[in-house]
């Protein structure tokens, strides 16, 4: 499961239970990105978010999370991680990358994506009122070659974007995000200076 997790929240943990159930996953790995493709400064630090994720996961022992992203020096690209997947568990592993649908839309853009398609079966997961059916077709000719399900999740109506906003204007995000995670951001200091 990739995603900048900055913070993660109760939207991401649901993605990630509903998959393993549907999908029938053995586990799910959060892969915590390290320098992003795009974004070049996330809001918090690599060891924040991971820490963040690594206290929101703590008691779910089908989640596992990874640094291998953030150990990295340089930008990580997903064909990288996945890569560094299949060189790292049993040959017969199936592997499915979750993540955001809008982010999903956008993988034929990213690095070596041809490749990538033939390494994972994407998951994208939706908030509640997305027009997925809208979507699937205006990118169907772009996603033709990726096998991608997507699966709607009602927490996802929270987002990390939201969450920085809160801290940010001194309103609550108690219930949004594990409390271990809210008494972290509050002792860190996080997203109190800005977006
Ligand atoms: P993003 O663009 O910030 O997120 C797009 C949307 O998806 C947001 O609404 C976001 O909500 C949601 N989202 C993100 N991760 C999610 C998850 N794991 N579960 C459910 N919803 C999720 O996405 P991002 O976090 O930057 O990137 C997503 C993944 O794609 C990362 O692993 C990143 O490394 C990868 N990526 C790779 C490339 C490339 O290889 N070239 C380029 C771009 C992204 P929240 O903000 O609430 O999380």
């Amino acid at each position: 499961m990739g995603g900048s997790f900055d913070p993660v929240h109760i939207g991401h943990l649901v993605t990630a239970q509903e998959s393993l159930e549907r999908f029938e996953l053995d586990i799910v790995v959060f892969m915590v990105t390290g320098t992003h493709p795009t974004k070049p400064k996330l809001t918090a630090s690599p060891e924040h978010r991971l820490a963040m994720t690594r206290l929101a996961t703590a008691t779910n022992d089908s989640f596992e999370v990874s640094d291998w992203e953030t150990r990295q020096r340089e930008v990580t690209y997903t064909i990288d991680t996945m890569r560094h997947l299949h060189a790292t568990y049993p040959a017969d592993t199936v592997f499915f990358f979750i993540t955001g649908s809008d982010a999903v839309f956008e993988i034929l853009e990213w690095k070596d994506s041809a490749e990538l398609a033939g390494l994972a079966t994407f998951i994208g997961a939706t908030r509640p009122g997305y027009h997925i059916e809208h979507a699937k077709q205006a990118h169907a000719e772009a996603l033709q070659s990726f096998e991608v399900n997507y699966l709607e999740v009602p927490a996802l109506a929270v987002s990390s974007t939201d969450i920085r906003a809160r801290v940010q204007e001194k309103r609550s995000i108690r219930y949004l995000v594990g409390d271990d995670v809210a008494a972290y951001i509050y002792e860190h200091d996080l997203y109190r200076g800005g977006m």
